[in-house]
């Protein structure tokens, strides 16, 4: 039974002393005690003490409609009432999955008519593997195996899904990554670009999966994979050139394209796909997170018909899939999420009006001393924080920046993330301009409160 009457003490002792939490130094965060979020409306939340905080971040990255929204709670209740589980394992179906099945063929572009339902972004790249891998089997190129993300990618945290993401630290943990990954280096110009321009260094970065290609041998490769802007790994907006020199590298060799849409999906870029806003036409699409605007966990695998047509017609038996896979009421929420997104013509909001605003009010930010340089994409964007903006260098990492920005950001109700010393926002996608102002102040403040601590350390 949960009771809203114990102290935050109380609630940290009690998660302390049983809550392992994801991506945590379980030690360090008993010695600190974790922030107790107890109640949200709109875009904020209410913590234990009651201070009131823009969540800038979504939730994680998903809560796109915002919080509160009546008609998905009222899906919820629904479905549960006349029906709140039944599996598709043996020749059934429940009609909220065939309906969202049906919603997500008509939203997505033309090549996609089929769907794998997931609980979430991780699974589905782990159906991801297992479908594309079987799909060359059944094609009678079983030597195709390997697949190729790219370093700082971020594909969720199952075996597969880390093996695909390139985060080191995750790597070094538990083995991985399992055998037949490959990665290449991300498109990340600030870091990388070196002198050329942002639209010279796009094509440079994609031809680094041509070279990787060649020297695994062209016959070996399954498919490659990327995010259309990478999230988890601070927001990194590719040069406009980027996706569409990768898509004619992989038509160039067969390889399968995956765009991995769990962030870009669902308008956060300004259209329905992030394939979409940076120009590519996958063969997979992996979704999760604001296909249910988080209300529920959701996942799945958008199958185009290059793929979807091998498997019906030639694989026979698929042997995978979940428990939970077109989970009715969690599918029914989606159905609300999506006509809600509909109804209120939220993407187009994104792509015309919020997402050129977003872009703006930030583009602003590179007045600021302490800025490198700003990105931005639909309703997501980014703050290089730098030691020197001319020379792009950045500051030393055991300062940890970014933590120091983030904590003043906490201090002041601004829930902003830091990735290094990158500091990111993915906002819901209601948003008001007025609120957009608002947390532009916010992170003015903190910028300002972080730039006069850095002076009193004599780092600057
Ligand atoms: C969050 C995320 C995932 C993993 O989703 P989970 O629901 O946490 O398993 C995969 N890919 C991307 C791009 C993500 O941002």
């Amino acid at each position: 039974m949960t009771t809203a009457t114990r102290s935050t003490a109380e609630w940290q002792s009690a998660d302390s002393r049983h809550f392992l939490h994801p991506f945590t130094d379980f030690k360090g965060l008993a010695k600190k005690g974790a922030r107790i979020i107890e109640r949200a409306e709109n875009i904020y939340l209410w913590d234990s003490e009651g201070h009131k905080i823009l969540d800038a971040m979504s939730g994680l990255w998903c809560v796109n409609v915002g919080y509160g929204q009546q008609s998905l709670i009222d899906a919820a209740t629904r479905q549960m009432q006349e029906l709140p589980f039944y599996n598709a394992f043996f020749q059934t179906a429940t009609p909220p999955a065939i309906e969202l099945a049906e919603v997500l063929a008509e939203i997505s572009p033309p090549q996609f008519q089929h769907v794998f339902f997931t609980s979430s972004g991780s699974e589905g790249n782990d159906t991801v593997v297992r479908m594309v891998r079987r799909y060359w089997d059944v094609l009678g190129q079983p030597a195709r195996q390997i697949i190729i993300g790219r370093n700082n990618g971020y594909h969720g945290s199952t075996m597969a899904g880390a093996s695909l993401g390139g985060m080191s630290g995750m790597h070094a943990q538990g083995g991985l990554p399992i055998p037949n990954i490959s990665h290449i280096e991300q498109p990340h110009w600030f870091e990388l670009g070196g002198t050329q321009s942002r639209e010279e260094f796009g094509i440079t970065a994609a031809r680094w999966l041509e070279d990787k290609i060649l020297a695994l041998g062209p016959e070996r490769v399954a498919a490659f994979i990327g995010e259309p802007v990478q999230g988890a790994g601070g927001v990194i907006v590719p040069p406009s050139t980027y996706w569409p020199e990768i898509q004619r590298i992989c038509d160039k060799y067969g390889v399968l394209l995956v765009s991995d849409e769990v962030i870009c999906g669902f308008g956060r870029t300004g259209n329905w796909f992030g394939c979409e806003t940076l120009g590519s036409k996958p063969d997979l699409m992996t979704f999760a997170k604001g296909v249910s605007s988080g209300y529920i966990p959701l996942g799945g695998v958008m199958v185009g018909e290059r793929v979807a047509k091998v498997l019906i017609e030639q694989g026979g038996e698929f042997n995978h899939g979940f428990t939970y896979s077109g989970h009715p009421t969690a599918c029914a929420v989606a159905l609300a999420n999506i006509k809600l997104l509909r109804e209120q013509d939220v993407v187009r909001k994104v792509r015309e009006d919020l997402g050129p605003y977003l872009a703006q009010r930030f583009a602003e930010l590179n007045e600021h001393p302490l800025v490198g340089e700003t990105q931005s994409c639909g309703m997501m964007a980014a703050v290089q924080l730098v030691k020197d903006k001319a020379a792009r260098q950045c500051f030393d990492g055991a300062l940890e920046v970014g933590m120091m920005c983030r904590a003043h950001c906490f201090a002041n109700g601004l829930i902003m993330r830091a990735v290094g010393d990158r500091m990111i926002v993915a906002p819901p996608l209601v948003m008001t301009r007025a609120q957009i102002d608002e947390m532009m102040a916010l992170i003015k403040r903190c910028l300002d409160l972080t730039l006069a601590q850095l002076k009193e350390l004599g780092q600057l």
